[in-house]
């Protein structure tokens, strides 16, 4: 395979597993002439996070980089917490995200019948038996680094374990009473290799095969299984899976399966002040710490879908980050800095006034409006302009006033002079008090020679303020978002990354003012409210009542760093 399959992203992040693809491409063997084939197997019990992201554009990745296929399967042989709410969110999140299974969408139970008998071919081998002992017997049981497991049942007669392994199955032994175990080796340094436990009895419904079963496969053996039956070249896995490897590969050598898949293992993607795995996710949704799985400040790939991250700023990132062998946790700074690089260049500015107070223009004739057309994206000519009134009264953001001068502050304080973008520069004349003190009003006269924002002799005027005119504002509910957590590490150690919830990582702002342009804003557009951030409308948004979600402010913290 030729080099330039190798992108230079990927050589600065040094992917081996495309690597490793190409080196199994040339050398033939089993490979030979096979379509690379990877496939994406989520476990549906909870919604997609950004983890999950990473996994899935490495598995759909890889296949298109050698213009291979991706299958999506289903990993339902647990069949203790599955929920087919999750089965829909999960196609639809990885749509969202750009990728294609076509047809290839399995469900691990569609092959309980193939790997029972895989189980019987391994008993009638030799290579599996029947064992008795109780889950707590078995873990007594299994030795140490100095001593080697035991089971008295490891030698028991091939049909004695053929007939006990059809009564399990014939629901003819009550739960947890029996097992069956791969005959590797009790002795093996590798505690996965001491005759693992291949099926287990469970009597539990299943959301697909309901009640057929009463003994499911471990996942150890049904993986490979599932691999090889769909003819998987290359199954990706995350680095915990390691250990497991021989043990994948010794069910794949000793069952008589189609294929002989490979996998390798890379490491997890870990962000701070988040937590990423789905039981503790699904945690705060049951317990009400959040609104649900697609609150925006949730790592699931609905919740960033919400808050307005788009599908090209996800990949760009698992692109970025790269491949690696050893864990590590990645700055959610790194993230931000991601969308914000796909917003600053597609993202329609707007104004929009989130603290307002109403500015006054005294010598601005009552009853006029004027307007002024703008361009709605610096970046994208072609996504042309709109028009923007401007009258006698407008809202600015309160803290872009002040009553008494402070050193480094350019924008309205009495005498001083603010250009308010696009259209006029304003010197500000005071304001007014109620009673307690609190500004309600401020004072402004323009300079009808600064039209656009210009001024005629050169003057310098260093502040510009954002506004909105009072005439035709809509009123706007803004949410704006901060970590969930506190501590940058919730759930390691001892933490209960529930003492770690940010209060202030949701702040609600009823009272905002937006340009009516924002009118028909839905949550397929993205915004930069000027000065504000990036902006989109939430679901819940409606003529209405329109709500925006800050999806991340303007400021790069990553750059900084
Ligand atoms: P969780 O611990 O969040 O429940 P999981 O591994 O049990 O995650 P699965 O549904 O089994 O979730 O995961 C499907 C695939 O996604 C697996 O191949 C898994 O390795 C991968 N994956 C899950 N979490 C991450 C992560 N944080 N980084 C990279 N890949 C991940
Ligand atoms: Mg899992």
């Amino acid at each position: 395979m030729a080099d330039e399959l190798t992108t230079p992203a990927e050589l600065a992040a040094g992917n081996f597993i495309a690597e490793f693809i190409k080196e199994d491409i040339a050398v033939g063997g089993s490979y030979e002439g096979k379509t690379v084939h990877t496939r994406f197997p989520p476990e549906p019990n909870g919604y997609l996070h950004i983890g999950h992201a990473k996994a899935i554009c490495v598995d759909f990745g890889m296949a298109e980089k050698f213009g291979g296929i991706c299958n999506l399967r289903m990993d339902d042989t647990n069949p203790t917490k599955e929920d087919v709410e999750y089965v829909d969110a999960i196609k639809e999140d990885i749509a969202w995200l750009g990728f294609r299974w076509d047809d290839r969408f399995y469900y691990a139970s569609d092959y309980f019948d193939q790997m029972y008998a895989f189980a019987v071919e391994l008993i009638q081998k030799g290579l599996a038996y029947v064992c008795e002992l109780t889950p707590e017997e078995m873990r007594s049981n299994r030795g140490d680094l100095s001593h080697p497991a035991v089971s008295p049942y490891r030698d028991r007669p091939i049909e004695e374990s053929l007939t006990l392994f059809e009564k399990m199955k014939n629901g003819e032994i009550p739960d947890g009473k029996m097992t069956l175990r791969a005959k590797i080796d009790l002795n093996s340094g590798n505690f996965n290799m001491r005759d693992p436990v291949i099926y287990r009895i469970n009597r539990l419904h299943h959301h697909r095969t309901g009640d057929k079963w009463c003994i499911y496969p471990m996942y150890d053996f049904a993986h490979p299984l599932e691999d090889a039956l769909e003819g998987i070249t290359h199954s990706l896995c995350t680095l915990e899976f390691e250990d497991h490897r021989p043990l994948y590969d010794w069910v794949i050598r000793n069952t008589s399966v189609p294929a002989v898949p490979r996998q390798i293992e890379f490491a997890r993607l870990g962000i701070n002040n988040t937590v990423m795995s789905k039981r503790k996710l699904r945690q705060l949704v049951e317990e009400h710490h959040v609104e649900g799985w697609d609150d925006p400040r949730m790592p699931t790939l609905c919740g960033l879908r919400r808050r307005g991250y788009t599908p090209a700023s996800i990949r760009n990132f698992c692109e970025r980050i790269g491949v690696a062998k050893t864990n590590s946790v990645v700055d959610y700074g790194f993230l931000e800095h991601c969308l914000r690089e796909d917003l600053n260049l597609n993202a329609q500015r707007v104004m929009t006034v989130i603290h307002p107070i109403r500015l006054v223009i005294t010598n601005y004739p009552e009853g006029q409006t004027e307007t002024f057309e703008i361009e709605n994206n610096p970046n994208r000519p072609e996504d042309g302009t709109r028009t923007i009134t401007f009258s006698r009264e407008c809202y600015i953001e309160a803290e872009d006033f002040i009553e008494e001068k402070i050193k480094g502050y350019n924008r309205l304080y009495p005498g001083n002079e603010v250009r308010l973008k696009s259209a006029y520069i304003v010197r500000c004349t005071g304001c007014k008090k109620d009673e307690n003190g609190q500004v309600v009003e401020v004072y402004a006269e323009y300079d009808p020679d600064t039209r656009g924002g210009d001024t005629p002799d050169g003057r310098k005027v260093r502040g510009t303020i954002h506004w909105v005119d009072a005439n035709s504002a809509i009123d706007a509910e803004v949410r704006l978002y901060d970590n969930l957590f506190t501590d940058p590490e919730p759930d390691t150690g001892d933490k209960n990354f529930l003492d770690y919830i940010n209060p202030e990582s949701l702040v609600i702002l009823k009272n905002c003012k937006a340009e009516p342009a924002l009118a028909k804003a839905t949550g397929d557009t993205r915004y930069q409210f000027m000065r504000l951030g990036y902006f989109c409308a939430d679901k819940d948004s409606t003529p209405d009542r329109l709500i925006f979600n800050r999806s991340v402010s303007l400021k790069d913290g990553y750059k900084k760093k």
